[in-house]
């Protein structure tokens, strides 16, 4: 297996001619008569599609281990399951089910359309770009675009620059499986972003920081393209007096440290009830060595602990680190940093001062604050002050105690008694809300996010709409405005 140390990020795109708008804007117009022929392609032809597309994708696996390990020196084991999985699994949904999600839906007639017939078509939104960050650079590239290609579009995809060896790979996925003029993939970085972000797609899901999702809405205002934002931000857990402690640290310590922390839906800080705090901790503590290694040496050279992905977030999570124990924070374990090696140990804290950088900025790496608290409601009031979060966990055994925070906080999704396990749910809408993302991913909302759901209504005769045609006589008039009165009367 390929142990290269993760690159730096392209300062600008691998090959100029490929990063040319010119270039960029002529595939994008190929992809024109392509997409008013897939307008109308049948649920058989969009089935072959993904199924190609898996074949390619599994005929890679070993290069793509070694892909992975050079950008991420992510484990085979995390591949699979964090990145080919979800992946198979997607594609697995949509083919099993692209052809009852493609049947017009039915609508009954609402109390002024009887007589009418109405139905839900849903049409291909036309050519998409899809834009991917380097977190899961498999996974979120691929993942979205089996939901354009169930739903019937061409697609542009954009990884991200800083995984440049599984982005290398993915090209050669989808240009084995797909002409340049059905799907085309364009590594590179800000120039090819931004050439293509001119462009007047039909719609854009976007998966990446909240930062850089308002720029991408900016561009597609211009346009009046719809766009999917799937974003980040912090993630909060609580862990309840009644809570299960040793199910709430074998489930935490994974969901933290899977990807060394580098997950949108990953826990990212922890409120833990006063009574509970000291056992939760040893929890933790035992599950990390048992996991990792017992010494900082063995959980430093282990090879089940993905990597940060380069130097720039090396030095970023270690001066969030720095800046928590200079204010006082505690380390209970970990807190080894070496840059060079893009390596800063799995990490929990407490004693954790509120105005710590820490408690500001997404985490996105290994390190886990741990909070305590005695009154839920104050817990509430800290996560409801701040940007409405992608994920919300909760470990309770409490019926009350569930319902009145997931009554009293909103979240893009949630977990009671597990993590990130919602994302994992292809029946499940994936996506945030407000700061942390517009729109939904997913299994048949996927699906939905890449249709245009176009509006049918059937006349017929009987349909009464003609007594609201002028002349507006004096009979007609008072017709009408008995129809309006009418709508007061309850539904049966
Ligand atoms: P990012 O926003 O920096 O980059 C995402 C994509 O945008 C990349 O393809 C990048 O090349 C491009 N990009 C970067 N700067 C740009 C600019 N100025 N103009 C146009 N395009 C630009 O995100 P990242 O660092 O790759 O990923 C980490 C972030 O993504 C975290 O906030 C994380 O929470 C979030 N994320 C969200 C999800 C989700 O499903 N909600 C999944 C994974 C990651």
């Amino acid at each position: 297996m390929n142990a290269t140390p993760p690159q730096e990020p392209l300062a600008d795109d691998r090959s100029p001619a490929e990063s040319d708008p010119r270039h960029i804007r002529a595939v994008f117009d190929g992809h024109r008569e392509t997409a008013l022929r897939w307008r109308y392609s049948t649920a058989k032809e969009r089935i072959v599609r993904i199924k190609r597309l898996r074949d390619a994708m599994m005929t890679k696996r070993d290069a793509l281990y070694d892909a992975f390990s050079c950008d991420l020196r992510k484990p085979a084991a995390e591949v699979e399951a964090s990145e080919l999985l979800p992946v198979m699994d997607e594609m697995r949904h949509a083919i099993g089910r692209i052809k009852s999600w493609m049947k017009p839906h039915k609508v009954h007639p609402t109390a002024t359309m009887l007589g009418t017939s109405g139905w839900v078509q849903y049409q291909p939104r036309g050519r998409v770009l899809i834009m991917a960050p380097w977190n899961y650079p498999l996974n979120l590239c691929l993942g979205p675009l089996v939901s354009a290609l169930a739903a019937g579009n061409t697609a542009i995809v954009k990884p991200s620059e800083m995984a440049p060896s599984v982005s290398a790979l993915l090209t050669g996925i989808i240009s084995e499986t797909f002409p340049r003029s059905e799907v085309a993939v364009f590594e590179g970085g800000l120039p090819t972003a931004q050439a293509l972000l001119d462009l007047p797609f039909d719609h854009i899901f976007f998966t990446g920081s909240p930062s850089v999702g308002k720029i991408v809405m900016t561009a597609a205002a211009r346009h009046l393209t719809s766009v999917t934002l799937e974003l980040g931000g912090k993630s909060p857990t609580i862990v309840g007096q009644t809570a299960d402690i040793r199910l709430a640290a074998e489930t935490l310590m994974w969901g933290k440290f899977l990807n060394d922390g580098q997950t949108c839906v990953a826990p990212d800080h922890v409120y833990v009830h006063d009574s509970v705090k000291q056992d939760f901790i040893a929890e933790c503590l035992k599950v990390l060595r048992a996991r990792y290694g017992e010494t900082p040496n063995g959980r430093k050279q282990t090879p089940d602990l993905t990597h940060v992905v380069n130097r720039r977030h090396a030095h970023r999570i270690a001066a969030l680190l720095a800046d928590a124990t200079e204010r006082g924070a505690r380390i209970l374990i970990g807190g080894d940093v070496d840059i060079t090696d893009n390596y800063v140990a799995p990490t929990l804290m407490d004693r954790v001062p509120a105005d710590a950088k820490i408690m500001e900025e997404e985490i996105f790496g290994p390190l886990l604050p741990i909070l305590d608290f005695s009154q839920l409601d104050q817990v509430i009031a800290d996560i409801n002050a701040r940007p409405k979060p992608l994920a919300l966990y909760l470990w309770s055994r409490d019926r009350q105690e569930i319902d009145q925070v997931m009554g009293q906080t909103t979240s893009g999704g949630a977990c009671i008694n597990h993590c990130m396990m919602q994302f994992a749910h292809g029946g499940l809408p994936f996506g945030g809300v407000n700061t942390s993302g517009i729109g939904n991913a997913h299994g048949h909302y996927g699906f939905r996010t890449f249709s245009h759901e176009r509006a049918v209504l059937r006349s017929s005769p009987l349909m009464l709409v003609k007594m609201f045609y002028p002349p507006y006589t004096k009979s007609r008039s008072r017709i009408i405005r008995r129809v309006v009165d009418m709508l007061r009367l309850p539904m049966l």
